[in-house]
């Protein structure tokens, strides 16, 4: 089964309870303007919960999938393991800020897992297309998109 984009879902239950968790961490970001609130949490390529992140988490306008990142002790943890995202992974940053596409592929890691597609209320988001073309696989949870989209009611009007 795919979306409507032709983004596969996934039906696995690991999957459904990382992207409960990472649900949970967007929760916890505080609105800010022209700016998502996304969770994200960081599975290894053996399955172990390495770390979470939110937006803004850490000081400065930091993404949920680069504050998991930078939590890591060890960044080559992340090698081989999947993110898992309330949305899609950005491709464009302003002000010289590392896309978290381009973290994910500098981090090593194969699987993505996200919520929802970024709305393109902000920019245009190619996050799946280069994700994909880097070799990382991209899935979707199904039946997440409004939990994933209701943090962002102060974007999505
Ligand atoms: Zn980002």
């Amino acid at each position: 089964m795919m979306d409507e984009y032709g983004t596969q879902y996934t039906q696995d239950n690991n999957d459904i309870k990382y992207m409960s968790l990472a649900i949970e961490q967007a929760k916890k970001s505080i609105p800010a303007e022209k700016a998502y609130c996304v969770g994200a949490c960081l599975v290894s390529k053996d399955g172990e919960l390495l770390t979470t992140g939110f937006s803004r988490e850490l000081p400065g306008n930091t993404h949920a999938e680069q504050c998991a990142l930078l939590k890591l002790q060890d960044p080559n943890l992340a090698s081989g393991g999947t993110m898992y995202t309330t949305m899609e992974p950005c491709s464009t940053r302003l002000s010289g800020n590392i896309p978290c596409v381009q973290n994910i592929i500098n981090a090593n890691i194969t699987r993505v897992v996200m919520g929802v597609r970024e709305p393109p209320n902000l920019v245009q988001c190619e996050g799946v297309q280069l994700l994909e073309q880097h070799g990382i696989q991209v899935f979707i949870v199904p039946g997440v998109q409004e939990e994933c989209l209701a943090p962002n009611k102060h974007i999505l009007h």
